[in-house]
């Protein structure tokens, strides 16, 4: 069976699976406060059309899943998806990218499914101002999430956190001790312009540049690193002597489209060559066919495009393509 490699030479063995786009909280970066409308969940694929779909990927060369959303969590059974992931061939990586509210009493679950390990949501250390940046929820239970996922042995956690300009900047030395003094993985993640509020993201969008000034700032010696789990779109580092890392995504000032290895599910059963891009194929249609699941996969990458143009749009250019209207939430960030 041909591997998953596109026009541009890339070997693509990552799967991203959306599995809803509904969510319990409402990041300023993610959603609006309210109004949002969620998808009728008639429209969702099911646990075993996912896995229908996984098998196919499977045979052609994905290696990793992860699972996200939306919200992963509020859907319920989500073991039930690992564990029909952990049975697929080639597997060797099955990770959950979640917001933490839901995750501490169902982490042990979740591990003896089949979860090799779990990215956590953490924009903040300082609970009024979790409340501004996810409007809802309480920043205990995200702390209480990452003890529960290490109890758990759902390692190496990494913990997601966009930095905005004006909000959270002034919390990247916080960040960084903690890398230093915990065994925890933070991922500086550039706001990303994607498929809504051009404006909101203009007055916050702060590129990474800002992470490396403050640890020279503050007299930390860095070593450059291979992530904790090899080496994905993340630039990293360890600060000398410590028990944990930091890495630099930033897609919109210098973006890691040449090495992209990833294709997306979103949760109403879209397969998506790239996050930024309009461009997507409806798997429904082809469910119950091995060829027709098959010749999806390729055609997602004849139409993956070589880069996404998000710092295009920065600089007020215009772009090769249609981006998306769809929210992150509703791809699967
Ligand atoms: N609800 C889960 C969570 O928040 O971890 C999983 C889905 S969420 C869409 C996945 C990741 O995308 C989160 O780490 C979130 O911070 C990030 N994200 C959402 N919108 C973003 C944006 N506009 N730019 C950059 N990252 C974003
Ligand atoms: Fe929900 Fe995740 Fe979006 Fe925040 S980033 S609103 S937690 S889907």
């Amino acid at each position: 069976m041909p591997e998953l490699v596109d026009r541009f030479g890339r070997k693509h063995t990552y799967l991203r699976i959306s599995v809803t786009d509904r969510c319990n909280l409402r990041c300023l970066y993610c959603m609006p406060e309210e109004g949002m409308k969620f998808m009728e969940q008639d429209r969702l694929l099911s646990y075993s059309q996912i896995i229908e779909v996984a098998e196919t990927a499977a045979r052609l060369g994905i290696r990793k899943y992860r699972i996200t959303g939306g919200e992963p969590l509020v859907r319920p059974g989500i073991e039930e998806l690992i564990s029909g992931l952990a049975e697929l061939p080639g597997v060797d990586d099955i990770s959950l990218t979640t917001n933490g509210l839901l995750l501490a009493p169902q982490a042990y679950k979740l591990k003896k499914a089949g979860l090799d390990r779990v990215n956590i949501s953490l924009d903040t250390l300082d609970p009024t101002r979790f409340k501004f940046i996810a409007r809802r929820g309480e920043l205990n239970k995200v702390l209480e999430a990452v003890e529960a996922a290490a109890d758990a042995g759902l390692t190496p956690i990494k913990l997601n956190c966009v930095l905005l300009k004006g909000v959270n900047e002034d919390e990247i030395a916080r960040f960084l001790k903690l890398s230093l003094e915990q065994p925890l993985h933070v991922r500086f993640i550039e706001y990303m312009p994607i498929g809504h509020d051009d404006e909101g993201w203009r007055s916050h969008y702060l590129p990474l540049g800002k992470v490396l000034e403050e640890a020279d700032r503050l007299g930390y010696v860095l070593q450059q690193v291979e992530g904790p789990t090899g080496n994905g779109p993340s630039e990293n580092y360890r600060i000398v002597s410590g028990l944990g890392t930091f890495g630099l995504i930033h897609p919109v000032s210098n973006h890691f489209c040449q090495n992209c290895n990833r294709l997306r599910l979103t949760s109403d059963g879209n397969l998506k060559p790239c996050l930024y891009w309009v461009d997507e194929l409806n798997v429904k249609n082809a469910l119950g066919s091995r060829e027709e699941m098959e010749s999806l996969f390729y055609r997602a990458l004849d139409i993956k495009p070589e880069n996404h143009e998000m710092a295009a749009l920065l600089a007020g250019q215009s772009q090769s393509h249609v981006p998306t209207e769809r929210r992150m939430s509703q791809i699967g960030g």
